[in-house]
């Protein structure tokens, strides 16, 4: 039986971040799942907005590097109202320059994240890889926990990430419970080319169905440009390119989904109002139904939960994987704080690990679920007291510089300190 200080279970981005924080913390660890790869038959064409305290994870485990020429920098975020309310509100363009930055973040391709951090997992010396089609039984001890192998192999470690998606069989050794929830929508995501610049700015058309979210893409001279560019087609030539969440009632997302390509390019062209001029290709489509879930505890009985198998939101504002990065950061501090004992060995299993985790964890977590549920039902809702409320509140975002500044800075900032592995420098 092999052992680690901390074991990851999952090879997920959270599980990757989580196991190169961990090991830049010192920890001596092992990352279990099986090895990273981009299935040609469904490929993951996915973009993730990361914003700053992520980049500054990602650099600080040295993982940023691995990822250059492969992001493309969110300058700005275009809200345009298209919802055909009563109270439809102005269009509001908050620019990363009037906080004193250069952008908000980075948008890069999930595969080519993956890609790098898996890259960075290799060449960490106190890191171990330990390849395996799945865990199948996770047992918890006093003082370890117990990881049992597909193929009969097993781990011994004092804490273990749960980093193992929304089904996670570890949450369930922990006997932690979850609430989840749905919603009446579906998110069609798909990167096309179009024939205007898309000058490094997203933008969101709030519909009634949902939003309709174009993200910037392949600024980076040959990275996620060039090797999506080469699922979308080489008939179609260079161009500019973005990639689109297109959230939908599920019927209409079924609808959308059966048209050809030039059937679904006419609609995104009539639903992008002329932004980008046309559409010249598009990349395959893939089909996420939205549906939210938090878990009740984010630690207990040596494990603790990151990623997706802590919280699932719906890719509405890009909060999922950010929130995730900050599991690992915040594990990472929470495990360092651990006493050693006389020989000057320390637990990271240990209660009082367990306890800061749960702390550090609740109220951002909770936070971010609550507001992004609060963004979508706002939009969709029916009810004329709601829709004044949206309509007015960006209106007065709109009328009230400072007011827009300050709502870009708390959209920026994680709910309390940040960890030591997302602040700069
Ligand atoms: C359309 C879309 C757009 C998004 N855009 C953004 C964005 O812009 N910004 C953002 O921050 N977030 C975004 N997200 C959210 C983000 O994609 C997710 O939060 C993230 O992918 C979750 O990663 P994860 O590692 O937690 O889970 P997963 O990627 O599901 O990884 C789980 C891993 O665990 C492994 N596993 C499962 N069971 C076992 C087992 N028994 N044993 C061993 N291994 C196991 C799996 O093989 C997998 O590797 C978006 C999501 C969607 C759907």
């Amino acid at each position: 039986m092999s052992d680690s200080d901390i074991a990851i279970v999952g090879t997920g981005p959270a599980g990757l971040v989580t196991a190169l924080a961990v090991a830049a913390k010192g920890h001596d660890a092992a990352l279990i799942g099986p090895r990273p790869r981009n299935d040609p038959e469904r490929p993951d064409t996915r973009t993730i907005a990361l914003f700053e305290g992520a980049i500054s994870l990602l650099k600080n485990i040295g993982a940023w590097q691995a990822c250059a020429g492969d992001h493309t920098p969110l300058e700005a975020i275009r809200i345009i109202d298209d919802t055909g309310n009563l109270f439809r509100a102005p269009e509001i363009l908050f620019e990363a320059r009037d906080i004193e930055r250069q952008a908000f973040g980075y948008n890069i391709a999930n595969a080519r994240l993956v890609a790098a951090l898996f890259e960075c997992v290799l060449a960490q010396d106190n890191l171990t890889f330990i390849e395996t089609s799945r865990v199948v039984d996770v047992r918890t001890h006093d003082d370890h926990v117990e990881i049992e192998l597909e193929d009969g192999r097993s781990h011994r470690a004092r804490l273990l990430a749960a980093a193992d998606g929304r089904n996670s069989l570890c949450r369930a050794a922990a006997g932690i419970e979850v609430t989840r929830w749905d919603y009446p929508q579906t998110a069609i995501v798909c990167n096309f080319k179009h024939t205007l610049p898309h000058d490094n700015i997203s933008t969101e058309f709030h519909r009634k169905a949902g939003p309709f979210t174009t993200v910037p893409m392949g600024g980076g001279g040959g990275g996620i440009g060039a090797d999506i560019g080469a699922d979308i087609g080489a008939d179609a030539d260079a161009g500019h390119m973005s990639s689109l969440v297109w959230v939908e009632a599920p019927g209409e997302a079924d609808r959308l989904k059966a048209l050809n390509d030039a059937g679904y390019m006419a609609e995104m062209e009539t639903h992008l109002q002329g932004l980008l001029g046309s559409v010249t290709a598009i990349g395959p489509r893939a089909v996420f139904p939205l549906a939210g879930m938090t878990a009740r505890e984010f630690a207990r009985n040596r494990i603790a939960l990151i990623g997706e198998a802590a919280h699932v939101v719906p890719p509405i504002g890009a909060q999922g994987l950010n929130l995730s990065f900050r599991d690992a950061a915040y594990l990472a501090d929470c495990a360092l704080s651990a006493p050693g004992n006389s020989e000057g060995k320390h637990d990271p299993g240990m209660q009082s690990v367990i306890d800061a985790y749960n702390d550090a964890r609740r109220r951002d977590v909770e936070s971010r679920a609550w507001g992004v549920d609060l963004l979508n039902r706002a939009l969709i809702s029916e009810h004329y007291p709601m829709q004044f409320l949206r309509g007015l509140g960006l209106h007065m975002l709109h009328a009230m510089p400072p007011l827009k500044q300050a709502a870009m800075r708390a959209g920026m900032k994680a709910d309390g300190a940040l960890p030591s592995l997302m602040r700069e420098g």
